[in-house]
């Protein structure tokens, strides 16, 4: 109950209008969001390099409703890029189609992701392409099949989530195209006929695809916070003699990061997920969603804030 009413909050840009002006919400999301601006992406981005931890920066917006919205993101990402290679840091980027203007016009969303990819690839980085509500995924595997992957190979991937009944066969499709995936459980509301209801469901899938990747994949990215799938990764590989070089754990910015330490500690690949930007509303809330103990801790700083007030 709790989770659906965080995810329908999420869609709500009257209630984001009204969150942003408040600022322990603000401080709140400085929790999971490195701030507004491409300079705190890139900052966020130093700090984990210095622990040896990389990064993919993220800049936050979706569903944009013009052709210049969309202009302007692709803008920014390679403003970004050029930032991370001004200061000499190693970092990808993630970017969601919706955000490069999917829904307004296919031939520029193309063109948009293109020019992100062809930048990133000149300085041997990489564009990472999110994965968006379900009404979003064959289309968006469609163009990464048709467009980006031929042209710009191992430069770009795209995201599988396992709470997605057709994620087998479409982690299946990419180990035969050699493609790089991101592997998470998914982040969105989705009816029953097309993602698994049940948690033990989404999990047994993310095992399955998981292990599949790990032995036939090109560097998938195992993106969770999910210690027991953690260490089934870690005893997966070391039984099958698959070299910790060979895949990388993803977590996002500001949650377990006890964890991502200590994986690096124990010389695994790490990178986090780090978003930036002003739209960091429908982000947070997915956020909360996963984590009831994140709502009550927001709570909790709100009856703070407002008795030291009265
Ligand atoms: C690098 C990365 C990229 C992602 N990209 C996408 C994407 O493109 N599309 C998409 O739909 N989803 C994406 N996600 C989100 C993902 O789908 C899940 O919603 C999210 O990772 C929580 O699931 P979990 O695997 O951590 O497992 P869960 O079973 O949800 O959580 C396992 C444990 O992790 C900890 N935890 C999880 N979430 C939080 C939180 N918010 N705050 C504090 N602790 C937490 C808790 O201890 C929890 O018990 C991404 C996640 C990561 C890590």
């Amino acid at each position: 109950m709790l989770r659906t009413g965080l995810l329908w909050l999420s869609e709500q840009p009257r209630i984001f209008r009204f969150i942003r002006r408040n600022g322990l919400a603000r401080r709140f999301a400085a929790r999971f969001v490195a701030g507004e601006t491409v300079d705190s992406g890139v900052a966020a981005l130093r700090e984990l390099n210095a622990a040896g931890i990389t990064a993919s920066l993220d800049l936050l917006g979706e569903a944009v409703h013009t052709v210049a919205e969309a202009r302007a993101a692709r803008d920014t990402y390679l403003q970004t890029l050029d930032r991370v290679r001004a200061v000499g840091a190693a970092a990808h980027v993630s970017l969601k189609l919706t955000q490069m203007g999917l829904d307004i016009d296919e031939t520029q969303c193309v063109q948009n992701v293109r020019a992100i990819v062809a930048s990133a690839k000149a300085q041997d980085a990489f564009v990472r392409i999110d994965m968006e509500q379900s009404a979003y995924t064959e289309r968006t595997l469609r163009l990464f099949k048709q467009h980006w992957h031929p042209e710009f190979g191992n430069a770009v991937g795209v995201v599988l989530q396992s709470y997605l009944r057709r994620t087998e066969q479409d982690a299946e499709q990419m180990i035969a195209l050699g493609a790089r995936v991101r592997l998470c459980k998914g982040a969105y509301q989705e009816p029953a006929t097309v993602a698994f209801p049940d948690k033990h469901d989404v999990d047994a899938n993310y095992v399955r695809c998981m292990e599949r990747l790990l032995l036939k994949g090109n560097y998938p990215a195992i993106a969770t916070h999910d210690a027991r799938i953690i260490e089934r990764a870690k005893a997966f590989a070391r039984d099958k003699g698959i070299q910790s070089s060979r895949f990388e754990f993803q977590m996002l910015y500001g949650v377990r990061r006890d964890l991502q330490l200590a994986l690096r500690r124990q010389g695994y690949n790490v990178r986090v997920y780090v978003p930036f930007g002003t739209q960091w509303y429908p982000y947070l809330m997915r956020r909360l969603a996963e984590r009831p103990a994140n709502v009550a801790f927001l709570v909790g700083n709100v009856l703070r804030e407002s008795l030291r007030r009265s």
